[in-house]
């Protein structure tokens, strides 16, 4: 799971030079996909929900909840996602989840690290970067936690503490055939806080790959307030 040391990288790409992630096309090196595939990959732009960062189309005048934050309470101050997790975005991280494809955590996290880029974080200041957890029986089906590399990585990269202070002790089918209140309801107690964790009066940025509607992202803030942090700010590399 380490990294390749910079000997074999440098040996790995004589023998296959850097190619696009989607369509093979030759690139330079440090890049991952060509300019026709980047091109496709779709920014969110505003207007959206200052809260979960929602996209939607028309002038927005005046204060609103959007239809996914309507009714409910979110336990985040809001969830930050510059990239639209469709076509190419959605692609890239299904295989990096699915298919083993570890090295395309570099260019999710570049997706990751434009979310940080956002008015809402840029200027924030965290005492913790904590990943949302997989349950081990699935990390282990998996090999390792997406959200835990994304999060060590942006831990490195800007000199906040690495903290995997929760635990998932549920393990629940995935979440995507359920509506709203479903995943609610199927998340609540789905977490906790690890043994030995001290979250109190720290200010949490939360990291995930992909926030879906944001009930996973408010479980895991609800769970860490609780246990004394002071505020979480979210962020994923892309958004449903
Ligand atoms: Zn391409
Ligand atoms: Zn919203």
């Amino acid at each position: 799971m380490n990294a390749a040391p910079d000997f074999l990288r440098s040996a790995v790409s004589l023998l296959y030079p850097p190619a696009c992630t989607i369509c093979s096309a030759a690139l330079d090196h440090g890049e991952y996909l060509c300019a026709e595939c980047e091109s496709k990959v779709q920014r969110i732009v505003p207007p959206f929900c200052a809260k979960c960062s929602e996209p939607f189309h028309g002038a927005i005048t005046n204060e609103f909840a959007c239809a996914n934050c309507a009714h409910r309470k979110l336990h985040f101050e809001n969830a930050v996602s510059a990239y639209r997790a469709r076509g190419i975005v959605r692609h890239v991280i299904l295989n990096f989840k699915y298919g083993r494809q570890i090295h395309l955590r570099h260019l999710i996290v570049r997706w990751l690290v434009a979310a940080l880029d956002d008015e809402r974080l840029c200027d924030r200041r965290f005492d913790a970067i904590i990943p949302v957890p997989l349950h081990p029986a699935r990390e282990r089906e998996r090999g390792f936690n997406q959200a835990a590399l994304l999060a060590e990585w942006l831990s490195a990269h800007l000199s906040v503490r690495f903290l995997p202070a929760l635990q998932r002790i549920h393990y629940t089918t995935t979440q995507t055939a359920f509506d709203r209140a479903e995943r609610m309801r199927n998340l609540r107690g789905a977490f906790r806080l690890r043994k030995k964790a001290d979250v109190r009066e720290l200010r949490v940025l939360l990291i995930d790959d992909v926030l879906t509607t944001g009930s996973t992202l408010s479980e895991c803030a609800r769970v860490l307030k609780k246990a004394g942090a002071c505020s979480i700010h979210a962020a994923t590399a892309a958004r449903a």
